[in-house]
């Protein structure tokens, strides 16, 4: 799977595979050379040379790699996929995962979605919860709904925002069953609230708003720094292993 050398200051297409130029055939579907599909293996030098990165480490954790970076077009892909312990990629799947795209992890970071444990990204679904919109356990975000949510637009069985839809609501506008606004403090609301305080602090008023992200956020790095230990273990586990 040689990607054959082709002056660059051409924009050629080309196979991949063969390295056979393309050009003009408009009525093949297979590269004339070696057969291939033309739709797997054609390829444009400006988008082959577009710079993408692919690395992984030798280092494994039971077969897994450590760490694994793939970012941007490269060859035949047109997006990277990371799939390691700490995975950065366009597309990253890891205990930590940091994607451009998506992030798949424990701990995942970054992109248009995230998907963890402890989630942060413009659409961040998990059991602690930031983002543009958030879904989790803990959401804390714009646009937030969870058991616990907390943002400008707030739905969850506790919720606190701008607008407050939930069991227990509490906002400036606020709907649900049990409410605390402006004008009205529901007793079973209050109570409600003051049970989540040893762990997010005050919840209302919601000038605190920031100190309850800052909490949250240390939850995650908490989180975050007990799946550095367990990787670590694992790490020390693996190589003891192999090392036998
Ligand atoms: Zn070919």
């Amino acid at each position: 799977m040689s990607e054959a050398p082709r002056d660059a200051r051409t924009d050629e297409p080309f196979c991949s595979h063969c390295g056979y130029v393309l050009t003009g055939l408009t009525e093949s579907s297979k590269c004339p050379e070696c057969g291939r599909p033309l739709v797997e293996v054609l390829v444009r030098p400006s988008l082959a040379a577009r710079g993408g990165k692919r690395w992984t480490s030798t280092a494994r954790i039971f077969g897994t790699p450590l760490i694994q970076v793939a970012l941007g077009p490269h060859g035949r892909e047109r997006m990277g996929r990371a799939r390691a312990v700490i995975a950065v990629g366009d597309i990253a799947v890891g205990c930590f995962a940091v994607g451009s795209v998506v992030s798949v992890g424990v701990v995942a970071l970054g992109g248009t979605l995230a998907v963890g444990v402890v989630s942060l990204s413009a659409l961040a679904v998990g059991l602690i919860a930031f983002g543009g919109l958030a879904l989790g356990g803990i959401a804390c975000a714009g646009l937030a709904a969870g058991v616990v949510a907390i943002g400008g637009l707030a739905c969850g069985v506790y919720a606190m925002g701008g607008m407050a839809i939930g069991v227990h609501a509490a906002g400036g506008a606020a709907y649900g069953a049990h409410l605390i606004t402006g004008v009205r403090r529901d007793p079973a609301a209050v109570a409600a609230f003051r049970s989540l305080e040893p762990f997010l602090g005050s919840l209302w008023p919601p000038g605190q708003i920031l100190l309850i992200y800052l909490r949250v956020l240390a939850y995650g790095a908490v989180v975050a720094a007990i799946t550095a230990v367990g990787v670590a273990l694992a790490y020390l586990a693996s190589s003891s292993r192999t090392a036998r």
